[in-house]
């Protein structure tokens, strides 16, 4: 794989009500998008940081994904997320390489994209996701 860019960093937090103004008053960024992902038990807030975004997360059911994340590490960095080309290749390659998948074929993200994760135990414990932007 030749990721392009860093698409994305996911911050788990308590609240977007909370958190976003941070980001729009102190560090200046622009929350152009907040999303609902219903599979994920989240609610996403989206800044545009260069070609990268910031995705901020809040959970919407303690035994999500990220309200059992906040439960055990507190708000923080979650994962990061790559841009790739041809993301189903990419998952095989990688697969065949040793790496664990959380997902083997891509699902659909925040904004369209298809993403999918690779296992923190194979990532030295980055939660990394790949995702590829199908509409560029
Ligand atoms: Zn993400």
């Amino acid at each position: 794989m030749k990721p392009t860019h860093i698409e994305h960093i996911g911050i788990a937090v308590k609240s977007l009500d909370e958190s976003i103004p941070y980001y729009e008053n102190i560090l200046g960024l622009t929350c152009y998008s907040v999303e609902e992902v219903k599979e994920q038990h989240v609610k996403t807030a989206f800044f545009m940081v260069g070609k990268t975004k910031i995705e901020l997360l809040e959970s919407t059911d303690p035994e999500g994904p990220i309200g059992r994340f906040i439960e055990k590490k507190g708000e923080g960095i979650h994962h990061l997320a790559y841009a790739v080309e041809n993301l189903e290749s990419v998952l095989a390659e990688t697969e065949a390489k040793g790496i664990k998948l959380i997902d083997k074929v891509p699902r659909q993200g925040a904004e369209g994209l298809s993403i999918a994760f690779l296992h923190p135990k194979s990532t030295f414990g980055v939660l990394t996701e790949l995702c590829e932007d199908k509409n560029l």
